[in-house]
């Protein structure tokens, strides 16, 4: 398994770590490797990168799908975070992507990786495992 660490500069954020998540499978040859993120406020999906404009329209309709006020019940270091649970829970802790035999990672043409940050600006871990 490789961590690596990103840092999110917003509150709510779509960070493109495909080149990481490539990076962090070079040394493997597997049948496909898990991106994970161990936060409950924060996930990872896979969408659109070639357009820096699709990651920006996740955040702007992940903030309207789950709106701030609302009468949440969830209270943390005296700020209602509860929001950003749910819509970390939308995006979910991990993928998985299959593997070709070099050992690449097997995405479509106008696919990338995002860590999705919902409750930053913070430092973050990204785990990713190549399976046998
Ligand atoms: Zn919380």
């Amino acid at each position: 398994m490789v961590e690596f660490k990103v840092t999110t500069e917003r509150q709510t954020q779509l960070l493109d770590i495909t080149q990481l998540v490539r990076e962090a499978v070079a040394s493997g040859q597997g049948s496909a490797a898990v991106v994970y993120v161990p936060h409950t406020t924060a996930g990872v999906t896979i969408n659109e990168h070639a357009d820096p404009a699709v990651a920006r329209d996740f955040e702007t309709a992940l903030e309207r799908i789950v709106p701030s006020d609302w009468p949440w019940e969830h209270i943390e270091e005296g700020e209602e975070n509860a929001p950003t649970h749910i819509r970390a829970a939308f995006m979910g802790p991990s993928v998985l992507i299959p593997m070709r035999d070099d050992g690449t990672l097997a995405l479509g043409t106008w696919q990338g990786i995002f860590f999705c940050e919902f409750d930053g600006p913070r430092e973050r871990s990204v785990l990713v495992s190549v399976l046998q």
